[in-house]
């Protein structure tokens, strides 16, 4: 995250990020000295419908994959329900190319703890936990202190800061399962079961954790929430597009010459973040595609990447903004490879709990791994994107449609390097003496 060391990069617009280059900006002296908590204190003259309402009026929609409206969501809670409200954040971030959630732990964590207060005040909840992927022990440490030094200083616990308002906030681990990040298979988790999703519905904001109304966003959506309370709904929703509101952190890693995590207001033109901010494909080379957000997410052709980034317009476009994490691929990406490594980690991802994401992650991934070794057939790589297709929209939680999506794109828009290589492997096979068999199968 070299770029986090610079001076903010002109096409940048620094909100959630605006702390990170600030000396000792994850202390609370820094927070405190820097507009820290003043979106929590304007919450608290507020009434939880003002809240809500102005939540919604940002459009700010969940940073988390689905894209899924956080005023909305907030305003399913039963406020009026006889049990506890709770608020969880999720912090498995565990799509492959995403890497800003922990940007904001490691740089300005206390901002997130606003952010919790802020929805807590909305819901009328007195506890919450984050829940943080297990390869990021060493970050569940540094929460810990984090929420220890806001305890000591009277911004979590009872009477926070002689407002009345209190609220309990804790640390929970997850075992390192990316399908933890699934909102109800992480509620699972926390509850220390198995990470198995729920049937849906009904969502967490009725049934949560412990059976009780859940709020469940991510980091990133809930650290917009004090420049949304503070700036003004309406402010934050000018930043971006109509209906997607603000800005985001983007990850972008690959064949670029400055990867890092840049925040854009959403709209930002595609080409324009990899030339501009990432500084350009890398080595001189020419741009082959984008995954625009997360391996989940449908791999863009160089020719389709002239495009705005925002929810919308990635979905037009026939993929997702995903989570967030841009992957740029070169011209000499073998994308039969990089299929059939996408596929070993969905495979491996799969909970076992449904047989078309169990069955279909395990036959892609051995067929992609013959198709990769030259040694499959040409009637295999219909058989790859049928075996998608089946799987997408059959599945019990939606890691079934992640391995899925990628699948359909790569498979379809990348055909001919199937072949090719299913070619080239032919013309190197030499037949072992007295045999005339080949490895091409039409
Ligand atoms: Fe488990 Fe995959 Fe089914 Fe989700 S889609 S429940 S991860 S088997």
């Amino acid at each position: 995250m070299e770029n986090l060391l610079q001076e903010p990069h002109p096409l940048e617009t620094v909100l959630i990020s605006r702390r990170f280059r600030l000396e000792n900006s994850a202390s609370l002296a820094t927070f405190l000295a820097n507009e820290g908590f003043a979106g929590f204190r304007k919450a608290l003259t507020m009434t939880p419908d003002e809240i809500i309402a102005e939540v919604k009026l940002s459009s700010l929609r969940g940073r988390g994959g689905a894209g899924f409206p956080a005023g909305m969501k907030w305003s399913f809670v039963d406020r009026k329900s006889p049990k506890p409200k709770y608020v969880v954040v999720n912090a498995d971030e565990s799509e492959p190319g995403t890497c800003k959630d922990r940007v904001i732990l490691q740089y300005d964590p206390f901002r997130l703890i606003e952010g919790v207060l802020i929805a807590a005040r909305a819901i009328g909840s007195e506890r919450g936990w984050i829940y943080i992927r297990g390869e990021y022990r060493y970050l569940i440490e540094h929460m810990n202190a984090v929420i220890a030094q806001a305890y000591a200083a009277g911004w979590l616990g009872k009477d926070i800061q002689g407002s009345g308002m209190n609220f309990d906030f804790a640390t929970q681990s997850g075992a390192g399962a990316y399908e933890c990040g699934e909102e109800s298979a992480l509620l699972e988790s926390l509850e220390g079961k198995r990470g198995n999703p729920r049937l849906k519905p009904p969502f967490p904001a009725q049934v949560g954790a412990f059976q009780c109304p859940t709020v469940l966003n991510n980091v990133e959506t809930y650290s917009a929430a004090p420049d949304v309370i503070l700036k003004g709904g309406q402010y934050y929703a000018d930043l971006g597009t109509p209906k997607n509101g603000g800005t985001r952190l983007l990850c972008i890693s690959g064949h670029v010459n400055r990867p890092g995590v840049y925040e854009v207001r959403l709209g930002m033109n595609m080409l324009q973040a990899v030339n501009a901010l990432a500084g350009g494909v890398w080595k001189g080379r020419k741009l082959k595609a984008i995954v625009p957000g997360g391996s989940s997410c449908p791999v863009l052709k160089a020719e389709e990447c002239d495009i705005p980034m925002d929810y919308d317009s990635l979905a037009k476009a026939g993929s997702m903004l995903g989570s967030g994490g841009m992957v740029v691929l070169d011209e000499t990406t073998d994308m039969v490879k990089l299929l059939s490594r996408i596929m070993k980690f969905y495979a491996h991802e799969s909970c076992g709990w449904c047989i078309p994401c169990r069955e279909g992650t395990t036959w892609l991934k051995k067929i992609l791994a013959r198709l990769d070794d030259g040694v499959g057939s040409v009637s295999d790589i219909d058989t790859v994107d049928q075996l998608a297709v089946n799987m997408f929209g059959h599945t019990f939680c939606p890691l079934g449609d992640a391995a899925a999506m990628p699948t359909m794109a790569i498979v379809r828009k990348f055909r001919h390097e199937f072949e090719a290589k299913l070619q080239s492997a032919s013309q190197a096979f030499v037949p072992a003496p007295g045999t005339r068999s080949l490895p091409i199968v039409k």
